[in-house]
């Protein structure tokens, strides 16, 4: 028995060693993996120091600094009345509507795409056109419903003939995101194509190679993943993609966050 006690001992002592490891090595990285207060308390029965690029490896932690900014609903409101009829940047003159952002002012995802289309420009409301039906599907595959997330642009108003943005422009309208983005707080912001990606994560590498893996934003997890209108022109993009929601989703159940109708598994 005292042989028994003994090996229990060192088996403790050896989880122990391996916990510590493994909480130094993601807290450095700044992926804090700390199970959070809504999550529940387990005892791991095994151990496994997961690769930090590795797709699902890092969950959404602890709840996003206190930044001081005007929060919820209140914030965005605050906000939206500094943007005012904005005339910052080239792209005011041909605009029909500027197009804010929707959604629940509490989110706890924040989905960012890069600008308004033809379609979102005369409704006023980002992503309503195709590729916003596509994304509404994906956020109610994902159980949610456009009303339980938010959803916002890099830029608030639509360049010409839909062509990429400009530095300038991007340059002009991110520190609106970024206020956003503080003002809703959320747990997970998916970052959809490559200029929401560059512009939040200042990272230029091909949207291919960065999809699928968890950063961080402001201390908020952020998932790349492929726009839709990318997915409607090439649809074996889908996948993927869904599997990238998948990873959301998966990382918010590890801290107590589901959506309202989850998916069956
Ligand atoms: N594409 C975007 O990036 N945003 C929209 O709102 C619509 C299409």
């Amino acid at each position: 028995m005292a042989a028994e006690g003994g090996d229990e001992r060192e088996a403790l002592r050896a989880l122990v060693g391996q916990l510590k490891t493994n909480l130094g090595a993601r807290g450095r990285s700044g992926l804090l993996g700390v199970a959070m207060k809504r999550a529940p308390a387990r005892v791991p029965m095994a151990i496994k120091t997961p690769a930090l690029s590795s797709p699902t490896a890092e969950a959404p932690t602890e709840e996003p600094a206190e930044t001081g900014a005007p929060r919820g609903a209140e914030g965005l409101r605050l906000l939206r009345e500094d943007i005012g009829d904005c005339q910052r940047c080239k792209l005011a003159g041909g605009r029909t509507n500027l197009v804010y952002g929707v959604g629940n002012p509490d989110a706890d995802i924040v989905f960012v795409g890069e600008a308004p289309g033809a379609d979102e420009d005369a409704r006023g409301e980002p992503f309503v056109g195709k590729a916003g039906q596509l994304l509404t599907k994906m956020i109610e595959a994902m159980g949610y419903r456009r009303e339980d997330v938010y959803i916002c642009n890099v830029l608030k108003c639509r360049p010409p003939g839909n062509r990429n943005p400009e530095p300038d422009e991007v340059a002009s309208c991110e520190p609106f995101l970024k206020r956003q983005l503080a003002a809703i707080r959320p747990r997970m912001i998916v970052a959809l194509g490559k200029f929401a990606v560059q512009c939040l994560l200042r990272d230029d590498a091909p949207i291919s190679r960065l999809r699928g893996n968890f950063r961080t934003y402001e201390g908020i997890p952020l998932m790349p993943t492929f726009h839709p209108a990318y997915l409607l022109r090439d649809p074996s993009k889908k996948k993927p993609a869904w599997e990238d929601l998948k990873s959301v989703n998966a990382a918010l159940a590890r801290v107590g966050i589901t959506p309202p109708n989850p998916p069956a598994t």
